[in-house]
């Protein structure tokens, strides 16, 4: 079923999340022992993050470097195939123009249609962690908006270089990032949102929230999003801090800010333990607001690890 099919289908606000795709060498079925019991409160659709390839250097013998590419994370596909099948839910693979050419998204999208995927959200992605800025590759796409084009190309039957019409259409229904606090090469938010309207003009059906801490930021994001004429669901993105690095390497990996007020009860805190406790405090305030709000669906970043976000949804579904 379709993601907005499930939004419009319920008046209450709806449970989701977001899984990463284990490190390399990792068993899957831990991945899904973990994630089970967050079925008790029955997402109707769960996200599976996409990792493109990270560069190594690998030194040889005569001192020369030689650059390596390597996925940390594969197994998007796979990942939404067994959630699929394990817990009769939707997944929504997350599909990016980093590290793909049209001619491969093309492909992928056809694997994903053939194992019943109805959904995707595309996203740009970001530079390697090696290189400074994003670089399409040659013939990808540079920006989520010319993604979720060809995506909808392709459901209206024209494929890249098929000249007949086909006799099967694909019917994704798509979702894109939404930044309550903007996105950080975005000069002003003005400017962010104005591109955020290309995505939906393009045929982008909802947008999913950059994690915020402050729901003010959200509130404002809804209320600047529907003045530039953009109608489509905004589903807020959740994340309980969980760890005392957590608390500087979120703000500087995600561009955003810790609020005050969290901030005062994180220093209070020796251990991960403590941070967790205040995380999953923090969430559980920040959810009852949201739900009250009736937004269409509180979307937790679990990072794979179940434990906040069951805690959570326990104290407010
Ligand atoms: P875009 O919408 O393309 O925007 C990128 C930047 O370019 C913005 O600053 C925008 O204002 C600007 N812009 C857009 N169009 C134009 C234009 N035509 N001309 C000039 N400027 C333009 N990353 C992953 O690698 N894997 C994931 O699974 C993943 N999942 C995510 C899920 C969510 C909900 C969110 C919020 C982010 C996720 N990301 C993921 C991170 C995302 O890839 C990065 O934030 C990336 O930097 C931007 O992606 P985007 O789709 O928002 O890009």
């Amino acid at each position: 079923m379709k993601i907005t099919e499930h939004l419009a289908s319920s008046n209450k606000t709806l449970f989701s999340f977001e899984i990463l795709p284990p490190l390399k060498g990792q068993s899957l079925k831990d991945l899904m022992k973990g994630i089970e019991p967050l079925m008790e409160f029955k997402p109707p659709f769960v996200d599976v993050t996409y990792h493109r390839e990270e560069y190594i250097y690998k030194k040889h013998p005569n001192g020369l470097l030689e650059r390596i590419s390597t996925k940390k994370r594969p197994g998007t596909v796979g990942i939404c195939a067994a959630i699929m099948n394990q817990f009769k839910i939707d997944a929504v693979p997350h599909l990016l123009c980093g590290g793909f050419t049209k001619e491969e998204t093309e492909n992928a999208l056809i694997d994903l249609n053939f194992i019943g995927v109805e959904n995707v959200l595309a996203l740009r992605g970001d530079a390697p962690k090696t290189e400074g800025r994003f670089v399409a590759e040659e013939g990808g796409h540079h920006y989520a908006s010319e993604l979720v084009k060809q995506i909808v190309q392709m459901n209206n039957g024209k494929y890249l270089h098929e000249e007949t019409e086909p006799a099967f259409h694909t019917d994704f229904c798509v979702g894109v990032a939404g930044y309550p606090e903007k996105h950080f090469e975005a000069p002003s938010m003005k400017f962010d949102l104005k591109y955020l309207k290309e995505k939906v003009n393009q045929g982008a059906e909802y947008i999913v929230t950059q994690m915020f801490f402050d729901n003010a930021k959200y509130f404002k994001f809804v209320e600047d999003v529907r003045a530039a004429g953009i109608d489509v669901p905004i589903i807020p993105g959740i994340k309980p801090i969980s760890t005392i690095n957590q608390i500087t390497m979120l703000p500087r990996t995600f561009f955003l800010d810790l609020p005050d007020a969290l901030m005062d009860e994180l220093e209070k805190c020796k251990t991960n333990q403590e941070v967790k406790e205040v995380g999953i405090e923090w969430a559980i305030t920040q959810s009852k607001e949201l739900i009250a709000a009736n937004v269409p669906s509180l979307h937790f970043y679990t990072m794979s690890k179940a434990h906040s976000t069951y805690k959570i949804a326990e104290a407010v579904f």
